[in-house]
């Protein structure tokens, strides 16, 4: 079942609000992280932000575990 879409940057993920595979649009975001004691260092971090193209709900995560 692989299907091939050139056009849209989506994906098929489970959203928590539509409690259903949906499809979502993926994008990547770099955040600068400075509210970490235990890291006081300011690192800008990627983050994985999904949203849900049936709800709009939106999920980011980070990407790198260091
Ligand atoms: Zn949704």
């Amino acid at each position: 079942m692989a299907t091939t879409d050139d056009s849209f940057n989506g994906m098929t993920e489970r959203c928590d609000s539509c409690e259903l595979e949906t499809i979502h649009e993926v994008s990547v975001q770099i955040r600068t992280e400075s509210m970490k004691e235990e890291n006081a260092q300011f690192s800008r971090e990627p983050y994985r932000v999904s949203e849900c193209q049936r709800c709009g709900n939106r999920t980011s995560q980070r990407m790198n575990n260091a």
